[in-house]
């Protein structure tokens, strides 16, 4: 193993570069030659807005002050091209020219995919989990997640000291795509009274109800945190009917959101003033937690010895808390987990 290539892909998480810093690193104490490549699989492609920029050497003085800096200093982007097998072989054949004989690419389970069409080809792949949706069922965190839960416990915690000045009951909007560890961590870390997640069928009248019992228990303040694609698991209702009966106008065609929900639950509760929060790329910006930063030394330190080991083709995760590797095939096959009663706990305390 004489050169290695690394990119970071799909959506940016905080602790891609503390991850490439260590991956350089640990390639330098093997005197092993590290090329970033920029903006994902484009940057394989000659496919990104800057060509020139695509492939670059990352030494020990180049990666210096990249750990501390937000987002991705590699950028990332999607590549909707990289999906086509031919695209695949030119990507492969591209590695090659340079001389690249392993690539660790840092991205959430598309990304993963792509690495492993590049691993059957030929290409020895490690893949370092980065997104913060924790959404990969092969491991218990995903960099990035920690540091985005921590972004959303802070945001609620001052929701709620608000919501308690005011006497109002809050809607809080997480990220996580399909994922609802976001949501229901950020829950049960700020002891909110009610979550709904993308991974449970929920109801508007429930919600309503809950609120309302909490209301008459003497809460004005509750918090309902919700995943941010909740709304597909969201029983049949017309809420659109519903607010322009209740004196909203809404119309048609318009996608429910935080806000929207927030109306419908004043006029189920009372008239009480619900406001919604919508958390977004704050979650992503951050600077790495200490956890995630560690992950990421850990994970870019293992990523690097098992290419040196000859064990290819492997995807790094965390199990029963400690880091480790399986088959990225295999990592991609195994199902998420969602713990259901946690979930009843908090809609129900
Ligand atoms: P994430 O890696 O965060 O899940 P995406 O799903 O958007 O983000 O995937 C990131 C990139 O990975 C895509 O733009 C594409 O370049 C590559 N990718 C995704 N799915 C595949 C696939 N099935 N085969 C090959 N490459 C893929």
């Amino acid at each position: 193993m004489k050169k290695i290539g690394i990119l970071t892909s799909g959506g940016d998480s905080p602790g891609m570069n503390a991850a490439v810093v260590s991956v350089a690193r640990t390639a330098a104490m093997y005197g092993i030659q590290l090329m970033g490549i920029k903006r994902g699989y484009n940057g394989l492609l000659g496919l990104s807005d800057d060509p020139e920029d695509d492939i670059t050497l990352l030494d020990l003085e180049t990666v210096l002050d990249i750990a501390d800096q937000r987002g991705t200093f590699l950028r990332t982007a999607r590549c909707e091209e990289f999906k086509k097998p031919e695209v695949q072989r030119e990507a492969f054949q591209n590695l090659r020219k340079i001389d690249v004989d392993a690539l660790v690419v840092i991205g959430g389970d598309g990304s993963f995919q792509g690495a492993l069409r590049l691993s059957e080809l030929g290409m020895p792949c490690i893949c370092i989990p980065g997104t913060i949706d924790n959404d990969l069922g092969y491991t218990e965190s995903t960099l990035g997640y920690d540091t985005a839960v921590n972004v959303c416990v802070d945001a609620v915690r001052s929701v709620r000291a608000t919501s308690r000045s005011h006497d109002r009951p809050a809607v809080v909007q997480v990220m996580g795509r399909n994922a609802g560890d976001i949501a229901m961590r950020t829950a049960i870390a700020t002891g909110a009274e009610m979550v709904v997640v993308p991974e449970m069928e929920w109801d508007v009248d429930e919600v309503a109800d809950r609120l309302n019992s909490l209301i008459a228990a003497g809460n004005t303040r509750a918090t309902l945190v919700i995943g941010e694609h909740c709304w597909h698991k969201m029983k049949e209702f017309d809420w659109r009917k519903f607010l322009n009966e209740n004196g909203k106008k809404v119309y048609e065609g318009e996608p429910i959101t935080a806000e929207r929900l927030a109306s419908i639950l004043k006029r189920k509760c009372g008239g009480v003033e619900v406001r919604a929060t919508v958390i977004g790329y704050t979650q992503r910006g951050a600077i790495p937690t200490a956890y995630d930063s560690a992950f990421a030394f850990e994970a870019g330190n293992m990523a690097v010895r098992l290419l040196n080991r000859g064990m290819i083709n492997q995807a790094v995760g965390v199990r029963h808390g400690r880091v480790f590797s399986m088959p990225i095939a295999d990592a991609l096959n195994m199902q998420k987990h969602f713990d259901k009663e946690l979930y009843e706990l908090v809609n129900k305390l």
